[in-house]
């Protein structure tokens, strides 16, 4: 049975602030549909890291917007892994760098550079069933998404968690850096002006201070199952 149109796309957003555990849940649940799962704030990542790369200070909204035209971010999957491509290179590992958290927020916070990213995330969920995070799916991505989940967790448990991710991988950071450089992100995320990080009013919220990721991903399937059932009770393939 194919698809035909953008209406037969399942879409599920995962909002939530940083290391709530969105991208963990959000991989698994495509898994467990057999969706394509996105990414969003690698797309951010990867302009800051154009922005560090070429010295540009990433607060100066004119001077972002100015390069943008530079700038060319395309994301492919190899075995199911999301591959972030700047300009024809594999930045995937790099953007993850503790410094490029910040430069990622930074730029994010332009409307140019979100505009500049919006129609690459809407169109990859006009052609695919998608789980796709971020900070801003429920609300401005995909206000239209038939599932929307906002994950948290408390602070201490998301510093920890981001922690142990930046430790293990050997960057050199500390407890505490990690937790007051999170803060001022998340702050900043959803204080700015343009889509802030938000749960959407009709998103259901899930604290995963207290739950293993298989309690996470069994809370998410039962919310999405309840929602995708209806809505193929409902739907016409063509
Ligand atoms: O999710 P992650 O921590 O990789 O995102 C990095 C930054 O990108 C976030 O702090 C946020 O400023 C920005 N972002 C955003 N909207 C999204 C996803 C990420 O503004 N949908």
């Amino acid at each position: 049975m194919g698809k035909s149109n953008t209406d037969s796309y399942i879409q599920i957003a995962v909002d939530g602030p940083s290391a709530s555990g969105k991208s963990s849940l959000a991989r698994a649940l495509a898994a467990h549909y057999g969706y394509i799962y996105i990414d969003t704030g690698a797309l951010y990542r990867a302009v800051g890291l154009f922005v560090y790369r070429r010295g540009i200070d990433p607060g100066d909204e004119r001077a972002v917007a100015a390069i943008l035209n530079q700038i060319k971010v395309d994301i492919a999957y190899t075995d199911g892994v999301q591959q972030v491509y700047l300009c024809g290179e594999n930045v995937s590992e790099e953007i993850r760098e503790h410094i490029i958290s910040r430069f990622a927020s930074d730029v994010s916070a332009h409307v140019p550079v979100r505009a500049f990213l919006l129609g690459l995330q809407r169109e990859i969920a006009a052609k695919n069933d998608v789980v796709m995070d971020g900070r801003d799916i429920g609300t401005v991505i995909l206000p239209d998404a038939h599932v929307k989940i906002y994950l948290t967790a408390s602070e201490e448990v998301r510093a920890m968690r981001r922690y142990k991710e930046l430790s293990e991988k050997g960057q050199n950071v500390t407890l505490d850096t990690v937790r007051s450089d999170m803060r001022q992100r998340d702050l900043k995320d959803s204080t700015r002006a343009a889509a802030p990080a938000a749960a959407a009013s009709d998103a259901v919220t899930i604290d995963s201070s207290f739950m293993t990721p298989a309690e996470t991903l069994a809370a998410a399937v039962e919310t999405a199952d309840r929602k995708i059932c209806k809505i193929l009770k409902n739907k016409k393939y063509k």
